[in-house]
């Protein structure tokens, strides 16, 4: 076998984006990381999200053109957080670092996560404010997290993405978490070590467009809540011994009642009132345990987290069959 690119001893520095239908962006992308890191060994891990526009062909002649571009090719779209356990499976470098296609996430910083990284740093979190975007979403993302934070054991922070960098062992610790259900926010906080914040101001989508509907935000947001403890259960419990207290005291005062001053017919308001409220409590409660049910189905189907339909290797290898 003719090994293309040459000695394979560890880059210093992995590059993992995910990239879906980014087409456009891929190539400025790699060159203003380039030249952000000049003299600093790279290696970029591209993850092509199952796109359907021409990223792969991209990612295709990048590779290449470029020796220590590596890329991996998914034969759908698997989500963002599959996209990006590929890369950091795939990122052979001391330090990780984690960033988006679209140059969301100012490629500027890099040097001084390196440095906060040689400084000790396990995890350097870069964190954007929220300036310029729409009203509706800085207000549904503050309650997010302030919803979050109250209910579930690791601490998610505003504006703290996906973009960071992890160390070696960093990586590592995430990669030995086997679940299916990746919520890589909760993740990164979970496996702890010494972490650092790197604020930055907010950038706008260059090209494309954002592929975050509102559906997908507020699937999201469940999965935050839901993925990471069982207190919305315990939650639930607390409510239901609530109503059952409550309806408890009023069967008690509607019996001494009736006892005291005779039976009354009256009541139809009171019946509704009880029957639709118990009734929507209870449908609320059954889809909760239907959510657990469902990821503890999923979590036990142990699917792959997603499937590779093609990597630079194959790439490498196609021209030289045909030769
Ligand atoms: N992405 C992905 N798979 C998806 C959706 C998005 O790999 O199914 C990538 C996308 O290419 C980008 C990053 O995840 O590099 C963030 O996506 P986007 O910019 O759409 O999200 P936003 O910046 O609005 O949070
Ligand atoms: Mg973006």
């Amino acid at each position: 076998m003719p090994s293309s690119t040459g000695s394979p001893d560890p880059a210093p520095l992995s590059i993992v984006v995910p990239c879906f239908n980014e087409e456009n962006s891929l190539v400025p992308l790699h060159e203003a990381l380039r030249e952000a890191v000049p003299g600093v060994p790279v290696e970029f891990v591209f993850v092509d999200d199952g796109s359907t526009d021409g990223t792969l062909e991209v990612l295709r002649k990048l590779a290449a053109e470029d020796p220590s571009v590596r890329y991996t090719s998914f034969s759908r779209n698997f989500g963002k957080e599959a996209a990006m356990l590929a890369g950091l499976r795939r990122a052979t470098g001391d330090a990780v670092v984690i960033l988006d296609a679209d140059l969301q996430h100012p490629p500027r910083l890099l040097p001084r996560m390196l440095q906060l990284h040689r400084q000790g740093f396990d995890q350097v979190v870069a964190t954007r404010d929220r300036r310029g975007e729409a009203f509706l979403r800085r207000t549904t993302a503050r309650l997010f997290y302030r919803t979050v934070n109250r209910w579930i054991d690791v601490r998610l922070d505003d504006g703290a993405g996906d973009f960071r960098l992890l160390s070696r062992r960093a990586v590592d610790a995430i990669l030995a978490l086997p679940e299916y259900n990746r919520f890589a926010k909760g993740l990164f906080s979970w496996i702890g070590f010494s972490t650092v914040v790197l604020p930055y101001p907010n950038e706008r989508r260059r090209t494309g467009r954002s592929s975050w509907t509102a559906g997908r935000l507020i699937n999201y947001a469940f999965d935050g809540l839901l993925s990471f403890n069982d207190k919305p259960l315990r939650l639930a419990l607390y409510g239901g011994l609530l109503a059952t207290v409550f309806a408890l005291g009023y069967a008690l005062w509607v019996v001494a009642h009736a006892v005291v001053s005779g039976v009354d017919v009256p009541g139809y308001t009171t019946i509704i009132v009880a029957v639709i409220g118990m009734g929507g409590f209870q449908a609320v409660l059954l889809g909760m345990i239907g959510e657990y049910v469902g990821r503890i189905y999923r979590e036990s189907k142990r699917r792959p987290h997603f499937l590779i339909g093609e990597t630079d290797e194959d790439a490498a290898r196609v021209p030289a069959q045909r030769r």
